[in-house]
């Protein structure tokens, strides 16, 4: 996962490289961009050149350095094998490493903060020269969590980095924006999507490949057998609750969610698919029928955005419904 096989991200990719040989890596970087674009390969690239001992500050991506910075423990905590990599994500260390009587559900907690991070940011790489910590999902950082790791984000020991990846820049707060350097990741190219999904025994359509929309992992999961059966069966469970006499429907399918947030998102994102598709083929019929599945494909883009700003998940569809049956 060395630099140089991170497709479709020449600016920020060039933008660390030049950063690296002149030495000015900023200790603060905040990747944003889509999900599904090569965000977290890149971190796990500029981990290597970190720490890579054959290729220093560009990574060889075969020595024993860089063979375990991507190489992930099989038991829980899924974590680097490389001592000077660590990765914080909510959920990631068991609610006991923690030092917390419940896991956290809601976002990364200030315990993870003091315990994975700040610990041991006090002490100087183990092995390497360079000490890694890649956050991701960096806007689920709670407020508590964001203000203890504030002063050592803005003043790290020397060779301590920080790499916060996010899809919602907008979701962190002010201070951590403040004191981190955006690289900013856009949407792959279609050719890019294509390759990545070839790589993984995929050979996409020009719809999926449409779909996607330069996400390399959401057109993964709409290959993805399981998935592609989940998201159907939601899509048609919807569309019998909007044609059904009443809510009854409606009701019963948001009670049967499972309450997870990423579940339904996803789901979300198959119907606004649907009606996106439905949209595009009655253009050419006349009527009203493209006009109305563009207005519910709106309505479903704003539910998941309701979703994003913490929306509980079964209400949040419920009323999606109860719009969609009215649009
Ligand atoms: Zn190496």
């Amino acid at each position: 996962m060395v630099f140089s096989e991170i497709l479709g991200q020449l600016t920020a990719v060039q933008t660390l490289r030049r950063a690296l040989a002149a030495g000015r890596l900023h200790h603060a970087l905040r990747f944003e961009g889509p999900d599904g674009v090569g965000k977290e390969r890149c971190a796990f690239a500029l981990a290597q050149a970190l720490v890579c001992t054959e290729r220093p500050l560009e990574g060889c991506g075969v020595c024993s350095a860089c063979t375990r910075v991507v190489t992930l423990s099989a038991e829980p905590p899924h974590v680097p094998a490389h001592p000077d990599v660590v990765l914080v994500e909510r959920g990631l260390y068991p609610a006991g490493v923690l030092g917390r009587s419940s896991p956290e559900t809601t976002g990364i907690g200030v315990e993870q903060i003091r315990r994975i991070v700040l610990t041991r940011a006090t002490f100087p790489p183990h092995e390497a020269a360079h000490l890694l910590f890649i956050f991701r999902a960096a806007h689920e950082l709670t407020v508590s969590a964001a203000n203890a790791l504030l002063k050592t984000l803005e003043e790290p020991r020397s060779n301590v980095h920080f790499v916060l990846l996010t899809d919602q820049p907008r979701r962190l707060l002010d201070t951590v924006r403040s004191r981190s350097l955006p690289i900013r990741f856009g949407p792959l190219a279609d050719d890019d999507v294509r390759t990545i999904a070839r790589g993984e025994g995929h050979e996409l359509t020009a719809d999926t490949l449409a779909l996607a929309a330069g996400s390399a992992s959401q057109a993964l999961s709409l290959c993805d057998p399981e998935r592609v059966e989940r998201r159907r069966h939601f899509v048609s469970s919807v569309l019998q609750a909007l044609a059904a006499p009443d809510l009854g429907a409606a009701v019963e399918l948001a009670a049967s969610e499972s309450g997870e947030r990423a579940t339904l998102q996803e789901d979300l994102r198959g119907l606004a698919q649907h009606f996106a598709f439905e949209a595009r083929a009655r253009v050419n019929e006349g009527g009203a029928g493209a006009a109305r599945n563009a207005r519910r494909y709106g309505e479903v883009l704003a539910a998941r955005q309701a979703l994003e700003r913490n929306g509980p998940p079964a209400l949040t569809l419920e009323a999606l419904i109860a719009r969609l049956r009215r649009s």
